[in-house]
């Protein structure tokens, strides 16, 4: 089962976050039918995005998206999570290959590129708070870090990790987040670090059996680590037939005729989970009755 642990420690100098995600990297990565570099992208950004929308969310209905746009091949990934541990998300490409950079090692910068990273915090407000860097690797956890840093000004330090077989199954992911208060002192800060050099790979520690509890003991080690609860995560998209039938209706009357007179059934896939709606002609003459023109 999939699930994120929140802690703090050191009075609240340092807060922290820990996911494992195989399960719901798996199932993105046969929705979409993702490479295993495609996988290892998308399945980062989920496992980061959980996490910040745990940390960084208030209220029942807010959302908050990821949009990597980067020159690579894999062309961008869009993520939304929820603050109820519910996310979502696909690739531009989902058929990428690469050779790996280090043997073992999927080539996740490579296939993302130079770019822009935007983290938009959809708050219920008339206007979403929208925060964008510039990729510092395409690795995602390196940029994560840097859109910490430069957009809200909170020192963190963000590890994410997909472990991929070459037949495509998920063997690992997961990740974690760790971050100081401004009051944190400066032992504080320099003991962290000293552990953060120390601790493996994030799909290392998963592969040896370590869970999100036990990652953060050892980011953490050295301090009582006050836990905060846990949240299950999946994989979970909102999508219906009545949202789909509305995207049509918005094409209108001549569109939609257009498709009306080709006579045979269309299907439309949703974006985010790749669940696939089919319309008949019949069902078509419907909704463009309800289209303008
Ligand atoms: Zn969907």
């Amino acid at each position: 089962m999939d699930y994120l642990v929140r802690a703090t420690a050191a009075d609240l100098q340092i807060r922290a976050f820990a996911v494992t995600s195989k399960e719901l990297v798996e199932q993105a990565g046969q929705a979409h039918q993702t490479s295993p570099v495609a996988t290892a992208a998308l399945g980062r950004t989920m496992s980061g995005a959980l996490m910040m929308a745990d940390s960084m969310l208030k209220n029942e209905e807010d959302v908050m998206t990821i949009q990597i746009n980067g020159d690579g091949p894999l062309g961008g990934i869009v993520v939304t999570a929820d603050h109820h541990g519910h996310v979502k998300g696909y690739v531009h490409q989902p058929e990428v290959y690469l050779p790996d950079k280090i043997k073992g090692h999927l080539d996740v910068g490579g296939a993302v590129g130079k770019g822009t990273l935007t983290v938009i915090r959809d708050m219920g407000m008339k206007d979403p708070y929208v925060g964008q860097i510039e990729l510092a690797s395409g690795e995602i956890g390196d940029d994560l870090t840097s859109y910490f840093a430069v957009s809200e000004q909170i020192p963190s330090s963000v590890g994410l990790g997909v472990l991929v077989a070459p037949d495509r199954h998920v063997l690992q992911a997961g990740g974690f987040i760790v971050q100081l208060m401004p009051f944190a002192s400066e032992e504080t800060i320099s003991r962290l670090e000293e552990n953060l050099k120390k601790i493996d790979p994030v799909t290392e520690m998963l592969q040896n059996g370590l869970s999100p509890e036990d990652m953060l003991e050892k980011i953490l080690d050295g301090w009582n680590v006050e836990r905060n609860g846990r949240t299950e995560v999946s994989f979970s998209c909102d999508c219906s037939r009545e949202r789909v039938e509305r995207a049509l209706i918005l094409l209108g009357k001549k569109e939609i005729g257009g498709l009306i007179r080709e006579g045979k059934e269309i299907e439309l896939g949703c974006s985010f989970c790749g669940k696939k709606y089919s319309f008949t002609p019949e069902d078509l003459l419907r909704l463009q009755a309800e289209a303008h023109e």
